[in-house]
């Protein structure tokens, strides 16, 4: 699965969060054959579409898609030199795919700050800083041993160094790599690196209650993550946190009560499924209605192997419905009969949505 860290610094809210997303999550034993790490939790990505197709399907049972939220708490200024747990927080953040940075937008003077006032860009640039350093040494480590190789006439090594020395300059200024201008296959050059500040990343505005519009905390976030790459979530975290100790009757008077659709919570989880590029396929039948995570742009065998690897290995074709095709015709039999159902093979490109079904050789 495909994981997201969450970072910032301390008593912004980060733990608030995480108690919040840890009761949304899926129970652990539900996963028997995974062990889960107390700072884990594996929440359930919320799509109404599912209900509709179990609507329609009238299945045993319904199984949502996941990602996974890793706590990864400690992290101070000094971290990049091995100050507090440095070098645990930095090797934590290096095995995450995407990160979840925590900022205080909120106001309250019972609750302290570590820097003495509330100054999102302040904070902002605390964590990014040590995470810069700390890439910046990784960087200027890779460009001697590319340089080398290159000098051999090496090709990797030559597109790895152009790319690196990219990267450099921007670090050097002390901003995220994921601020250089870098092409699609620039980022896959050097992708295996690991670069903390090339990680997707979404700043979780954590703002008071009425703290979503007219805040100019909100406001200053959300111009330095259009100059960098990262996209915004204000959230009210105490709000998310009394949320998730509701029952789901209790949710939904509480939610309409203060003007909610939805917990804000969904809107994390989301964001963080679409910075990482993912998107969702069904598999709809009589015993369970699931979702499924690729990557966008994932071809039909690959969408098989997520299910199972010999799906993908003994893959021959799938049958496919568009979800709205699936839902507008009444299901399987319907979008037959209109000439929506088909079969495509290897080279197909799943569409977000699709309801699927491999056939496959064992
Ligand atoms: P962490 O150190 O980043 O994990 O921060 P915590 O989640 O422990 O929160 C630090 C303090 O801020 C706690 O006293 C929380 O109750 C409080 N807090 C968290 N979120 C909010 C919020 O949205 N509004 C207000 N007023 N306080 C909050």
């Amino acid at each position: 699965g495909f994981n997201c860290g969450i970072v910032g610094l301390p008593n912004v809210g980060k733990s608030t969060l995480f108690n919040a997303l840890t009761k949304a999550a899926i129970a652990a034993e539900n996963f028997p054959f995974c062990t889960i790490e107390p700072n884990t939790g594996i929440v359930p990505v919320p799509d109404p579409r599912q209900d509709a197709l179990a609507a329609i399907v009238k299945p045993e049972r319904v199984m949502p898609t996941t990602m996974e939220f890793v706590d990864i708490a400690g992290l101070v200024a000094g971290a990049s030199k091995g100050e507090g747990l440095g070098n645990q927080f930095l090797a934590n953040i290096r095995e995450t795919d995407a990160i979840a940075h925590v900022v205080r937008c909120f106001d309250d003077d019972n609750v302290i700050h570590v820097a003495g006032k509330v100054d999102p860009l302040d904070d902002i640039a605390t964590i990014n800083t040590e995470l810069a350093l700390a890439d910046l040494d990784a960087v200027a480590k890779a460009i001697l041993r590319a340089t080398k190789s290159a000098k051999g006439g090496d090709k990797d090594a030559i597109a790895m160094k152009a790319v690196l020395e990219k990267i450099e300059p921007v670090l050097n200024e002390g901003r995220p790599a994921r601020a250089a201008d870098l092409s699609d296959d620039e980022r896959k050059v050097v992708r295996g690196m690991g670069l903390m500040t090339l990680k997707p990343t979404m700043y979780i505005a954590n703002v008071a209650e009425d703290g979503f519009e007219n805040n100019p905390h909100l406001d200053a976030v959300r111009k330095l993550a259009a100059e960098e790459n990262a996209i915004v979530v204000p959230l009210c975290n105490q709000i998310e946190a009394e949320i998730a100790q509701l029952d789901e009757d209790e949710k939904a008077e509480f939610l309409e009560a203060i003007g909610m659709e939805e917990p804000g919570l969904n809107r994390v989880i989301r964001a963080g499924y679409s910075l990482l590029g993912l998107q969702t396929y069904f598999t709809a039948g009589v015993k369970e209605v699931r979702a499924w995570t690729v990557q966008v742009g994932a071809t039909a065998p690959q969408a098989a192997g997520v299910i199972h690897t010999d799906f993908e290995k003994g893959f021959i074709r799938a049958e496919v419905i568009a979800y709205d095709d699936f839902v507008g015709f009444k299901g399987e039999a319907g979008a037959k009969e209109a000439g929506k159902w088909r079969l495509e093979g290897k080279t197909y490109v799943v569409q977000d949505g699709d309801v699927m079904h491999f056939r496959f050789n064992v």
